[in-house]
């Protein structure tokens, strides 16, 4: 590892910052930084920093300050402000008590914040406040825990960074860590850092660079020593240390786009796995593999709730895939690695203490996959339950008990599968899983892993500052729900989206492919990030919507909500009709209609957890207009399928509606497609222009109401968040026209 320290940059940060916050705090921000880009050294929120400083207070008295990194705060994005100031005299007198419980940690940090309106300090920040030097950095870097996971860690630590260290024996994170750090500190004048066997690495120093280099120094070093004691115990040919990790599948917006063949559809499963099996790389067969297993996996992992209209508590799932993953989980001793406890307490709350290992999911057999997985599945879970019920008598006071769900889940010749409730953690769970198999395997390599034992891992999960992390507040409205909305770059489609990702929905956005799509997915992914996710599809090719169908398997696990948008209008009248118009339009409404739905109920059937679909009907199935008969016709045909599939898919627990709009206009880049195919004729039927149309349109209603995008996206969400017990019904969403109202 290499200092990424630079003097221009540092300069910069501090000229853009030290007039607010000072010199120290900027540079503080600065290194901070250094050492959240690199995530050998700190992952997703872990690590934290700290400088000491004054205060000036309202008497202009300068107080002792020590600035710790607020709780929840990203290192790789902090800026001078992510640091809360603690009264640092106060801090160092409460550590003259024998002991301080958690709880009342946390409260006097809060209460001698020197601004009451900064974050919470980590809870890390008596460590932070006790070491005497001005600069201090604490992360969990990988090297280090390669060195202190094993039976003579202390040992490892010794031969790798020599004097260099202070060592200091598993001791859980609070008040008594930060004790004991202090006393190491103390008593080992002149050593660059910290080493803490099983949780990490602190080093100091005088300037922020120079508490940074030792970080970086010490990992070196650390790594150096690996690399030496790999090579020596290498044996024998075969064992590349290759790391050839190909892009993650579905991460990005864009994901399906090329998709042709590399997954087990048609034909019976055997059939295509022998075919697949010959034609394909390991990569390209564990992803097959995952697209097959996962909405079985996504269905066993789901929590019953008791709540009948919303019966799963379901997880947002997303697949660790590499060739360096595969060869560790792939290996003799890939079980022995992956059963292992976590590299540092910090990572639990994500992954709990042990991963599900599955031997045989059954892969090339449905029926096979179906038994094996939720057997395992619920022998994780009840294993689980004992655990708790071993160690319950320790569990802190107002800490909740988590449910018995594994969050990683490992199977040979597929990967890892991570758990989260939405898409951002379980990527969270993914990238620790990365570090912490490459380590393991690391560590058995060249010697034995040791984890923490099962009562400290226990303390950990159910630590009660560490939970402060986790909850705050409960799912959203569609919150661990994934979706795929059909023509979703048009006017109403894309107001559907919008609404459901405004209500914590996953949203695979589908459409033709083409420029219209992807400029509205990049607008997406700005806006919501992973979770909405742009798949091409033509509804028209049964092919295409089962290709995009795994795509949104592939990105988020499963399906649970389908609305079937998709629509084309024509206008001509049936004396002149086009049989090959016709045939054009029936093509998209009905047929494209029926594929998705079938496609879906084939999903949901698979996951057994239900599910909702809602079909875009139109106004025109109650009360059709002239010269409209192939649109009017074909949507009938549709929404006739959304009813026969209410009566079909509710003994599994799908529930089918509709919503009905009329003249929906659209707005901006995002017009309405059926209005650009109709309105042109409409106007000069009329005489009106655009606007005049609008007009006659809203006048014709009898709340001379405009129907919006969001107002057809309310109707969806009704139905989507199951405010009733109801299927195969349609909401108007039309300003009340009495000819159309459904019957
Ligand atoms: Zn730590």
């Amino acid at each position: 590892m290499e200092s990424k320290w630079s003097d221009v940059e540092a300069s910069a940060f501090v000229s853009k910052h030290s007039e607010r916050w000072g010199e120290d705090l900027a540079l503080r921000a600065y290194s901070s930084r250094l050492l959240g880009a690199e995530s050998a050294l700190v992952l997703h929120g872990g690590g934290n920093t700290s400088v000491k400083g004054t205060v000036t207070n309202a008497l202009g008295e300068a107080v002792d300050a020590v600035f710790v990194k607020g709780s929840g705060f990203d290192l790789a994005a902090i800026g001078p402000g992510g640091h809360t100031a603690l009264d640092l005299g106060y801090l160092k007198k409460l550590a003259t008590l024998s002991d301080l419980p958690d709880e009342k940690m946390l409260d006097e940090l809060l209460v001698h914040r020197l601004d009451p309106r900064a974050a919470p300090p980590s809870i890390e920040a008596m460590l932070h406040a006790l070491i005497p030097l001005k600069y201090v950095d604490h992360t969990h870097a990988d090297a280090i825990l390669a060195l202190t996971n094993r039976p003579d860690g202390e040992a490892a630590v010794a031969e790798a960074l020599g004097g260099d260290v202070a060592v200091l024996g598993y001791v859980r994170p609070g008040f008594g860590l930060a004790r004991e750090a202090a006393r190491a500190c103390a008593a080992s004048p002149g050593r660059l850092g910290l080493v803490l066997i099983k949780h990490g690495l602190v080093t100091w120093g005088e300037s922020a660079r120079e508490s940074y280099e030792r970080t970086v120094s010490l990992v070196t070093k650390a790594e150096e020593w690996l690399r030496a004691r790999r090579a020596s115990r290498r044996a024998g040919p075969g064992r590349g240390g290759g790391r050839a990790t190909p892009p993650q599948p579905g991460a990005s917006a864009g994901a399906g786009t090329d998709r042709t063949g590399g997954v087990a559809r048609g034909g019976t499963a055997s059939e295509e796995a022998a075919r697949v099996e010959v034609s394909h790389t390991p990569y390209e067969l564990a992803r097959g593999r995952y697209i097959e297993v996962a909405p079985v996996l996504r269905g066993a992992l789901a929590i019953p709730s008791g709540d009948e209209d919303r019966p799963y508590l379901r997880f947002i799932l997303t697949p660790l895939i590499s060739d360096e993953i595969l060869k560790i989980v792939d290996s003799d001793r890939g079980k022995k690695i992956c059963l292992t406890p976590p590299l540092t307490s910090d990572h639990l709350i994500r992954t709990k203490a042990l991963p599900l290992w599955i031997d045989d999911p059954g892969y090339g057999s449905a029926e096979k996959a179906a038994a094996c997985i939720p057997e395992a599945v619920a022998d994780y879970a009840k294993e689980y339950d004992e655990y708790f019920r071993r160690n319950s008598a320790r569990t802190p006071q107002g800490v909740g008990r988590f449910d018995s769900m594994p969050r990683v889940i490992l199977m040979p010749g597929l990967g890892a599968v991570c758990a989260g409730k939405d898409a951002r953690e379980a990527g969270v769970v993914r990238d620790i899983t990365e570090h912490t198999l490459r380590i393991k395997a690391e560590v058995f390599e060249s010697g034995t892993y040791e984890g923490l034992d099962e009562e400290h891992l226990f303390d950990m999960e159910y630590f009660s500052l560490q939970h402060r992390k986790l909850d705050a507040g409960g799912d959203p409205p569609l919150g661990r729900t994934v979706a795929v909305v059909t023509g979703a770059a048009g006017a109403i489609g894309s107001g559907i989206c919008e609404g459901l990702l405004d209500n914590g929905c996953h949203v695979a956005v589908t459409d033709l492919p083409g420029p219209r799509l992807d400029s509205y997915g990049a607008e997406l992914a700005k806006r919501y990030g992973e979770r909405a996710a742009v798949i091409p599809m033509d509804v028209t090719d049964r092919r295409s919507v089962a290709s995009a169908m795994d795509a949104a398997v592939e990105t988020w696990g499963g399906v649970d909500l389908l609305v079937a948008n998709a629509g084309i209008a024509h206008v001509a009248e049936l004396l002149e009709i086009d049989p090959k118009d016709f045939r054009r339009v029936q093509s998209v409404n009905v047929e494209g209609t029926l594929h998705v739905l079938s496609e879906a109920a084939k999903h949901f059937k698979l996951q057994g957890t239900g599910g909702d679909v809602v079909v875009i009907s139109t106004k025109n199935v109650f009360c059709p207009g002239a010269g409209f008969g192939a649109y009017s016709a074909t949507k009938a045909a549709a929404h006739q399928l959304a009813r026969i599939a209410s009566l079909e898919l509710a003994p599994i627990g799908v529930r089918v509606n509709m919503v009905s709009p009329d003249a929906v206009f659209g707005e901006g880049e995002r017009k309405s497609g059926l209005w650009a195919e109709v309105g042109p004729s409409r106007m000069r039927a009329r005489g009106l222009d655009e606007k005049g149309l609008e007009e006659y349109y809203r006048d014709r209603n009898l709340l001379k109401a405009r129907v919006t995008a969001s107002h057809v996206a309310n109707a969806v969400l009704f139905f989507a968040t199951r405010r009733t017990p109801t299927t195969g019904a349609t909401i108007p969403v039309d300003g009340g026209l009495p000819d159309s109202t459904p019957r």
